[in-house]
């Protein structure tokens, strides 16, 4: 079932909510169906019981204009959605008005809806019947407030019709002062004129009523200047989009002149090998840079449509920067940059998209480019923060007032006005920059300390923890127990650190030894071991330095650490616990202690 909606009416009829209490007050028939059958259509929609009561308009009159607008009446009404009542079946069953009743059998009637799967009851119909001559019918008004207590909260919601020509103007008057949203035609209206029950009911006094009335001219005022700033919010993004069509025509264009220049060389004919090469490049160049424009406006559609996918995959992030570099490296060395990039001597793992952070940093590599006079300096940098992988690009160029920060990666947003633009670019590489960070749960920030001081751009992206033990239980077999393990042997002695370090390469595993204290910090961190054997006296840093020094670290906290002394006392071993180890070996070391180690160490790994 389709139900077209068209006309404003419709939109704001749609916006009506369980809980309204809304009154139509309506001066003809197409008026009156205007609101009415959208309001039952949209019921439909819902999932709502839909409840009308007929009487000007005939049944036969409500059926047909649904049955026009697509609805399958005879099966509506099979399902219970659609209920059609006269006034002698709802209002007036017992020949007379009672209000209490019927606001009772109001909610008898949600109640039952809701029990048979619908979301609720949404009722509308005409009040005519309060003009006949039964008894109770001079109660209406106080029925209209009394249901001011009822619709709030409830899962049921009304629209009571009222012809104007037909009831008295101070019956109206009392209709607009009982239903705290009033439709008049086309306007859907929050109604400044509605008192709550009480002041119907009892009077209430002068003091309350004019606090009342105070509170919803304020209301009314807030709503006011809140749609007014809306709208300015509007125009600016409006006159921004208009500049921005502007740039965007302006950077079209300017690939376009060499493109059209090379077309007339071509036209003269009797050109050279190199002058034909030479046009061919020009070509691809600007062909290029169009293409970049425009693929980089489809990235700005898709992120704003959330339509943006990201193929993730774990990476060391520092491979990725380094591709990075090396795109940009020749807009770098065009403007004559000194290029310093320092990176950490341990991978960097991540789980990015490696596309989409290498166009990352592309970006903020050519904007540095760009907004720095030639011959200035680049720096990237990459290092890691507890959870996180750093990558800043500085340089030392322009410089950002701070007070553009705020604003600078949001679309449309460029410092420098459309007059004065002299760089070049769309204005949107930040936002894309921001949204893909975001995409990937990272944040970016800038820094300057203004114009002329050059900036600084820091993309912070989660970091993965190392993968622990993640070849060892593979490789698993008796000749080589220790095959797959990488393994750190750190002791000052050098012929006990080899020795060992042979018999274990002799079991199948990888070995790499230190002599001090420093070098076994430094191989536990570029060649990540598995498990590393420390001495305790070493020069430089002793065992326990380096073991906490180690696992204060965000990667050194996966590392088996096997602490070797001269001596077993319990003393040692507490000391070597505290410093962090998780085994405490006596020299020197016997083959089926150290056996265990790694037996217990393939254990773990499995269970994981
Ligand atoms: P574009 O470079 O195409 O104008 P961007 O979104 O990449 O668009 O950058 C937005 C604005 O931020 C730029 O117009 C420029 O004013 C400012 N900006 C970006 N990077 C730098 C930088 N490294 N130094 C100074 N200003 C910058």
């Amino acid at each position: 079932m389709e139900h077209p909606h068209s006309g404003e009416i419709e939109c704001r009829i749609g916006t009506l909510k369980q809980g309204d209490h809304v009154c139509m007050v309506y001066e003809n028939r197409a008026e009156q169906v205007a609101a009415a059958i959208p309001f039952i259509l949209r019921g439909l929609e819902e999932n709502e019981c839909c409840l009308y009561v007929a009487d000007d308009l005939t049944v036969a009159e409500v059926l047909e204009a649904l049955s026009k607008r697509g609805v399958d009446v005879k099966r509506e009404k099979d399902k219970g959605a659609l209920r059609l009542f006269t006034k002698r079946d709802s209002y007036l069953r017992k020949g007379r008005f009672d209000p209490e009743e019927m606001i009772e059998t109001l909610s008898t009637n949600t109640e039952e809806a809701v029990q048979s799967g619908f979301r609720g009851l949404r009722i509308t119909g005409e009040m005519t019947w309060a003009l006949g001559g039964e008894i109770g019918c001079d109660r209406v008004i106080e029925y209209e407030a009394l249901l001011n207590r009822y619709f709030p909260g409830s899962n049921s919601l009304a629209i009571c019709q009222y012809n104007r020509e037909r009831f008295s103007p101070s019956i109206i008057r009392d209709v607009l002062r009982t239903h705290p949203i009033a439709i008049l035609g086309n306007h859907v209206c929050h109604n400044l004129y509605y008192e709550p029950p009480e002041f119907l009911l009892s009077g209430g006094n002068d003091e309350e009523r004019v606090s009342w009335m105070i509170a919803q001219l304020k209301r009314n005022e807030e709503a006011f200047v809140e749609r007014r700033r809306a709208e300015e919010r509007l125009a600016e993004l409006d006159r921004k989009k208009d500049e921005y069509l502007a740039i965007l025509a302006h950077e079209l264009r300017n690939p376009l002149a060499p493109i059209r220049n090379i077309a007339a060389i071509l036209r003269s004919g009797s050109l050279g090998h190199s002058q034909i090469e030479w046009c061919r490049q020009v070509i691809d160049r600007q062909v290029e840079h169009m293409s970049r424009l425009l693929e980089d406006l489809l990235d700005l559609s898709r992120l704003s449509q959330r339509k943006l996918y990201l193929k993730k995959e774990r990476t060391d992030l520092k491979q990725v920067v380094r591709q990075a570099v090396e795109t940009s490296r020749s807009v770098i060395d065009e403007n004559l940059h000194r290029l310093e990039v320092s990176m950490p001597q341990e991978p960097v793992p991540v789980e990015v998209d490696s596309a989409r952070i290498n166009q990352v940093i592309i970006n903020l590599l050519d904007n540095a480019a760009k907004y720095t006079d030639r011959g200035g300096t680049i720096c990237v940098e990459v290092r890691t923060e507890s959870d996180s992988a750093l990558i800043s690009v500085g340089d030392s160029g322009i410089g950002i007032d701070p007070v553009h920060l705020p604003n600078l990666f949001e679309i449309f947003s460029q410092v420098e006005s459309v007059m004065q633009r002299s760089r070049g670019g769309l204005g949107i590489g930040l936002a894309i920059v921001r949204g893909i960070v975001e995409m990937h749960g990272g944040t970016v920030e800038a820094l300057s300390d203004g114009p002329g001081l050059g900036s600084k751009f820091t993309i912070r992206l989660p970091l993965l923890a190392y993968e622990r033990f993640e070849t060892i239980s593979e490789n698993e077999n008796d000749e080589n127990p220790l095959s797959g393990f990488r393994i750190l042997i750190a002791d000052d002695n050098r012929d006990g650190a080899d020795s060992l370090a042979l018999m274990m390469e002799s079991m199948g595993g990888s070995v790499r030894t230190a002599y001090d204290g420093d070098e076994a910090i430094e191989g536990i961190i570029g060649f990540r071991p598995h498990v590393a054997f420390l001495d305790i006296g070493m020069p430089k840093k002793n065992g326990y330095d380096v073991a906490r020094l180690v696992r204060e670290r965000h990667d050194g906290k996966e590392v088996v650490l096997v602490a070797q002394t001269g001596w077993g006392q319990v003393e040692d071993k507490r000391q070597a616990v505290d410093a962090g180890f998780d085994h405490h070996l006596v020299k020197p070391l016997e083959l089926q202690a150290v056996l265990d180690v790694f037996a217990r160490i393939r254990t773990s790994a499995k269970k994981q």
